[in-house]
């Protein structure tokens, strides 16, 4: 009983998330009007702001705090052959099966994995754990017969017909392809990078020489990825377009365990900087190791759905550079001075979507607290953002419309906002224009009153605690400043 009120309150939870985010102006569903795009979600203005400020800490952590560390930008087309080295056209696939009553599609690992997670809901960890260890060994032979009969064995239902009719398991291409040329005889078939890895390796040796970098080296990149998914379900956790922050670190071979725990333990400690509690992360070995790896990890995330990926770091050996040198016929090596050695570097990748970057982020946040004493005691709804997060970062707002105050306020919103992304708004009570303020996250709300006028101060409203304190005005910006600027969050680091 006590299991089923708690899965109760956190789906509830993940309902307020999805309702929030669209009400006020983070995630739309992609071409609403004609009722959405199955996977596919628009950002709106505050949601723009949140995910941009997520790419831009991620972006400077990478490339200011570590001097090894270079960025790039390249296409999202690319040479086919490209796809074939990478081992994407051949086994970039998900094992499928379809529901014969719903006529329902799924991931045939999703199904088995979330029944695990019920199973250690119940209290069946041990039970959960073998069923694991038996699907990773079975999806390790591609044994699409044995996922099969598990499901079986296990008497899966569908949640949607609740019955058992199953096909057999099928293999499923998740790249998405399109045609490059003008008439039907020239065209060449082209795909959507299903990961913005690949942009990195062919450009691995570019990238050394003109930025004349010596190995251990990173190369960074923030892209659009593209995935043709079976199971497009949870919002924006499983979308079919988009954003990979991902970070190749290129090293000695036979260095990569020492860098694998390096960056595992990095990246770990970014996302709770960032605001994650350690208690709701946490770090989960693959079962089945990719064609390319040697070592893999997820950071996961206790999302109201339950502990899901958000963040992959592997050891990726030497395999996509060997690939791409024996495809194109390019020698992707590298000398190293210091051992007097030619050698393919190996590789260890830290890969993260900003988008299931942005859920957790939001998950997180979204707070609800009894407010006020006694009779006056509310409900108070708030997103507890990182300032260094927050879209908005200060409100201000003159206490009435007259008597010079929008004034003053107008002064004090021109002084700051080449500094911060601020809002200015005059009408309504104060209190519902901090409700407002609340909602979105922003950090910070300014009340211009008649005493400003008199001595330059303003009160200045905290939205965690809701307390109000009166400061200068010439105040204003270092104090928002040490909040919000990045070197408060790098210096955590
Ligand atoms: P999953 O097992 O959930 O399909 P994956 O292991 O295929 O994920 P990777 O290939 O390691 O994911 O991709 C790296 C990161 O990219 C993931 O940790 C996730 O944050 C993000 N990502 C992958 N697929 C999607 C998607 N369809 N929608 C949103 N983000 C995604």
């Amino acid at each position: 009983m006590k299991a089923a009120a708690a899965e109760d309150v956190k789906e509830n939870l993940f309902k307020k998330v999805i309702s929030h985010a669209k009400e006020y102006g983070f995630v739309y569903p992609s071409s609403e009007i004609y009722d959405g795009l199955q996977a596919v979600y628009d950002f709106g203005p505050y949601g723009v702001e949140l995910k941009n400020n997520l790419k831009a800490i991620w972006w400077q952590s990478m490339t200011r705090l570590h001097e090894n560390i270079v960025g790039i930008d390249s296409a999202i087309f690319m040479h086919p052959l490209t796809w074939k080295a990478s081992g994407h056209i051949d086994s970039f696939n998900d094992p499928m099966i379809d529901n014969k009553d719903s006529k329902k599609r799924y991931r045939a690992d999703v199904l088995l994995e979330d029944h695990a997670q019920a199973l250690e809901n119940s209290g069946k960890v041990s039970e959960a754990n073998a069923l694991l260890k038996t699907m990773g060994k079975l999806l390790e032979n591609e044994d699409l017969a044995g996922l099969h009969q598990l499901i079986v064995d296990e008497k899966i239902k569908c949640p949607i017909s609740g019955t058992s009719n199953w096909t057999e398991v099928r293999q499923f291409n998740l790249m998405f392809s399109t045609q490059v040329g003008s008439v039907a005889e020239d065209t060449n078939t082209i795909y959507l990078r299903p990961e913005t890895a690949q942009g990195i390796f062919v450009n691995f040796l570019n990238v050394q020489k003109t930025a004349r970098m010596k190995v251990p080296f990173g190369i960074a990149q923030i892209g659009k990825a593209f995935r043709n998914e079976i199971v497009a379900r949870q919002f924006i956790f499983r979308m079919r377009e988009f954003e990979q922050m991902e970070m190749q670190f290129f090293i000695r071979p036979g260095e990569e365990m020492k860098w694998f725990e390096y960056w595992k333990e990095s990246r770990l400690k970014w996302h709770q900087v960032l605001g994650i509690p350690a208690e709701d992360l946490r770090i989960h070995a693959h079962e089945k190791l990719a064609h390319y790896a040697n070592a893999a990890v997820d950071i996961e995330y206790a999302f109201p759905f339950g502990n899901k990926e958000v963040e992959g770091i592997h050891s990726r050996t030497d395999f996509d550079l060997k690939s791409h040198q024996e495809l194109s016929r390019k020698k992707l090596q590298y000398f190293d001075p210091e051992i007097n050695q030619n050698y393919v570097p190996y590789v260890v990748e830290t890969s993260v979507g900003a988008d299931r970057l942005f859920l957790m982020t939001l998950c997180n946040a979204l707070t609800e607290e009894m407010s006020g004493e006694g009779e006056n005691a509310k409900m108070r709804t708030y997103l507890k953002l990182h300032p260094a997060l927050a879209p908005v970062k200060a409100a201000i707002f003159p206490l009435v419309k007259k008597d010079g105050l929008p004034e003053k306020a107008r002064t004090i919103f021109d002084a700051l906002k080449f500094d911060f992304n601020l809002i200015y708004e005059d009408t309504q009570s104060i209190g519902k224009r901090y409700t407002r303020q609340d909602l979105i996250g922003t950090p910070f709300c300014i009340a211009v009153d008649h005493q400003t006028l008199e001595d330059d101060t303003v009160t200045i409203r905290h939205r965690d605690t809701t307390a109000q304190e009166r400061i200068p005005i010439d105040a204003l910006k270092a104090r928002i400043l040490a909040e919000v600027s990045l070197s408060n969050i790098f210096s955590k680091l």
